[in-house]
């Protein structure tokens, strides 16, 4: 390698910087697109335990699902708990969740929403 050849590369450094961003923009895109797909309200379902029975609702889905001591709200890819007879309210005070991971509960009544995701990505993704 000749004292030319040195210049030229030294001389071609700030394209090589260029690159990386390049590379690193790019990567970030990624990393966007897969979390918007990744967090399709279709894809997420909301999952109601009352004493230690399941039922599997789509968040997707609007629902006012009426039970023995509270009605359940499914609107707009939010879910929440109204007309609870529970002492402490908790579940009530909860408000609106939206989130895959995030959950409801009442434990005067041994009873849990959860929503659940599409898949483990969305743990990886830190998302709960
Ligand atoms: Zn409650």
């Amino acid at each position: 390698m000749n004292l030319e050849t040195v210049k030229r590369v030294k001389k071609s450094k700030p394209f090589t910087v260029i690159d990386a961003v390049i590379v690193a923009v790019l990567a970030a895109l990624i990393g966007v697109i897969s979390w918007l797909v990744f967090r399709a309200p279709s894809a997420e379902t909301v999952v109601i335990t009352e004493n230690g029975v399941s039922h599997e609702y789509s968040l997707g889905k609007n629902a006012e699902i009426k039970l023995e001591h509270m009605t359940v709200h499914i609107k707009d890819g939010y879910v929440w708990v109204t007309d609870s007879d529970c002492r402490d309210g908790t579940c009530e005070h909860t408000g609106k969740i939206s989130r895959a991971g995030q959950s409801i509960v009442c434990l005067p009544n041994n009873f849990v929403i959860t929503i659940n995701g599409k898949g483990d990505l969305d743990w990886e993704l830190g998302r709960q």
